[in-house]
């Protein structure tokens, strides 16, 4: 598919404040601080989530407490910080939004899109194994839920629904 992406406007340079050019890195026009004769690399941020079923097979799904779309719904995760992997990620941003703590990650897929905050976004799913704790809904989430696929909320974000579809299929195909 294709993506309509709006690129971050950045005027200066984060390091030394200096006004940033627009200046041809050899394959491209790039934000460039001549200062620090550095270019700047415009990339969407790297997100992870994760899917937890309970034992009527139905997925966990958080309800955002914040904008954008406060009240929507989905999957528990977050962006992931400098320093950790995204499977550290996805585990920390469950254990943040509902309490849990995961163990046993396996990849499921990835969906990217344009994010008026970053700019786009790669979100890295991941289906957790086993899971132990009290759930509660906690941080940017007001509430949680286990939802069986006939009775899903309303989904906040593309991605989310997206990687929704991706385990639906694998799940259909009975690869997980
Ligand atoms: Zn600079």
């Amino acid at each position: 598919m294709t993506i309509e992406w709006t690129p971050l406007i950045w005027n200066y340079c984060p390091n030394c404040s200096f006004k940033l050019i627009e200046a041809h890195d050899g394959q491209s026009i790039r934000p460039h601080c001549p200062d620090c004769n550095k270019y700047y690399y415009y990339n969407p941020v790297p997100a992870a989530c994760c899917f937890l079923t309970n034992e009527n097979d139905e997925l966990l799904m958080v309800q955002r407490s914040v904008e954008p779309r406060k009240g929507l719904w989905t999957m528990p995760g977050g962006f992931v910080e400098s320093g950790e992997t995204t499977e550290e990620a996805a585990l920390r941003e469950l254990e943040e939004e509902t309490g849990l703590r995961g163990t046993g990650l396996r990849l499921l897929g990835t969906s990217t899109r344009a994010s008026k905050i970053s700019g786009g976004v790669i979100v890295i799913a991941y289906a957790v194994e086993s899971w132990e704790g009290e759930m509660e809904a906690k941080t940017d989430a007001m509430d949680l839920g286990f939802f069986s696929r006939d009775k899903r909320p309303d989904i906040a974000f593309e991605v989310h629904e997206e990687l929704i579809q991706t385990y639906d299929n694998l799940r259909l195909d009975g690869q997980i």
